[in-house]
Formats: structure tokens, C-alpha cells, sequence
């Protein structure tokens, strides 16, 4: 176990946690975009910055990916913290004008949704944090997306941009997307969704008879698990 101050309470934590997750067990609230319980962290929005000090030195460092360590100190609301978390978030929002996520993250932060810096022209949600591609891969495990260009160009896509034919369709990438860039659309009577421009067949459950989630997504958790597609076709209330 390791001593450390955080806002100036006093800790007890896990070597080997990260401040983020000690901070998350102590009801201190730090903002985050790319983090998430069922993924490694990976620092990658950087809005998770705080201040660390240790012995003489101070110096900031991504929550997400810093460990505690005995007698660290730790400030996550200082000037400099705010300061410097506003200028991420000026930065995303120059990528990502229209992201309602971020203009609303803006809001809670204090600062003025309009981009400080000139908006980019082709008006991406994208802030390339790389969750859905990891939830694909290391969750899903799929791999149906990834990157495509450099620098200003980058963007997340299905390979060659054209309708991924590994996808299942689950939505994971969609529902992890911090910034709305990935779009699901879902008919209205349930029985069919789109996304990456393919549009997937829901099945219905066999005991309510709801639509509950695309086919090709049960036929591969068939295909990986052994269990008959059948046994899989009922939704999660009335197992
Ligand atoms: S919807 Fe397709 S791209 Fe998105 S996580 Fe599922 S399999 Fe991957």
C-alpha cells in the first residue's frame, strides 16, 4: 500500500493504481474521453491532466496512466490543471466543432463552446482516441475498423472505406465513441440498424419477441463460442 494527498486528502491506495482510479474510488471527479473499465488506459484525449508532485518537483501528467507512489501529491483542480485541460479541449473543439459531447464538456469547464482556434474545415467528430478500433479489436474481437491518412487527414474507417464485411454490427464502437462521430441509425420498428454504411437484420427474441441485436453479430458469437445460434436468440430480460 502507498500514502499519497489527493486535493488534500489523504489516501491510502494500491501500488500499481493510477491516480484516475484512486481518484474514481475517492469521489473525486476527473474529466475523461477515451476512458473506459474494459480497456487499458492509454492517455490519449489528455484530458485527464493533473498535477503531480513529488519531492521538489511538479509537473503534469496524464491520471490515466501515472501510478501512485508513497507521499506523491496530487492536485486536480489547480489554475494550472484548468488551464491546461481548457487548452485540450480548444484543441479538440477546433477538430470537432459540431461534437455536441465536447461543446458540452466545454460548458461544465467553463469555456466558450466556439473554437478558440480556426475550425477544421471538414467538421469531423472524429478526435481520434482510437476507442471504438480498440473496442473492435479487444473487445469485440473483430478488428472491422482502424485509421486511414496522416496527420489532418487521419480518420477512423472501415478498411478502404468501403462497407466492412467483418463487421457484426454490435454498436460497440458507436456506443463507446466519446464525441457522437460514429452513427447508428436503428429503424423505428427495431428490426434493422445501420452502421459503417452496411445495414445489419436484427433478431427477434423467441420468448417477447423484441428485436435485440443483428444477426451477424449472434452468428459470431456462435462461430467463437460453440453455443447454437438458436440457444443465443433470446434478449438479455428474459434469459
Ligand atoms: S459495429 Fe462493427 S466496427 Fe463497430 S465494434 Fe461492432 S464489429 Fe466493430
Amino acid at each position: 500500500m502507498v500514502n499519497l494527498t489527493i486535493d488534500n486528502k489523504k489516501i491510502e491506495a494500491e501500488a500499481g493504481q493510477t491516480i484516475l482510479e484512486v481518484s474514481r474510488e475517492n469521489g473525486i471527479v476527473i474529466p475523461t474521453l477515451c476512458s473506459n473499465e474494459a480497456l487499458e488506459p492509454s492517455g490519449a484525449c489528455r484530458m485527464c491532466l493533473v498535477e503531480v508532485k513529488h519531492g521538489k518537483r511538479t509537473r503534469i501528467v496524464t491520471s490515466c496512466l501515472y501510478q501512485v507512489a508513497e507521499g506523491l501529491i496530487v492536485d486536480t483542480k489547480s489554475e494550472r490543471v484548468l488551464a491546461a485541460r481548457r487548452l485540450v479541449l480548444q484543441l479538440l473543439l477546433a477538430r470537432c466543432p459540431e461534437s455536441k459531447q465536447l461543446r458540452e464538456m466545454a460548458e461544465e469547464l467553463g469555456i466558450q463552446p466556439e473554437p478558440r482556434f480556426t475550425p477544421d474545415q471538414d467538421k469531423s467528430k472524429c478526435i481520434l482516441c482510437r476507442m471504438c478500433v480498440r473496442t473492435c479489436e479487444k473487445v469485440v474481437g473483430v478488428c472491422a475498423i482502424g485509421f486511414s491518412y496522416r496527420g489532418s487527414e487521419k480518420n477512423v474507417c472501415t478498411p478502404f472505406q468501403e462497407d466492412s464485411v467483418s463487421c457484426i454490427g454490435c454498436g460497440a464502437c458507436a456506443y463507446v465513441c466519446p464525441s457522437g462521430h460514429i452513427e447508428m441509425e436503428t429503424t423505428e420498428t427495431g428490426d434493422s440498424r445501420k452502421i459503417w454504411g452496411r445495414t445489419f437484420k436484427m433478431k427477434s427474441c423467441k420468448v417477447c419477441g423484441r428485436y435485440f441485436a443483428p444477426e451477424d453479430q449472434l452468428k459470431f458469437i456462435s462461430t467463437t463460442t460453440g453455443v447454437p445460434v438458436d440457444d443465443l436468440a433470446v434478449c438479455i430480460s428474459c434469459r
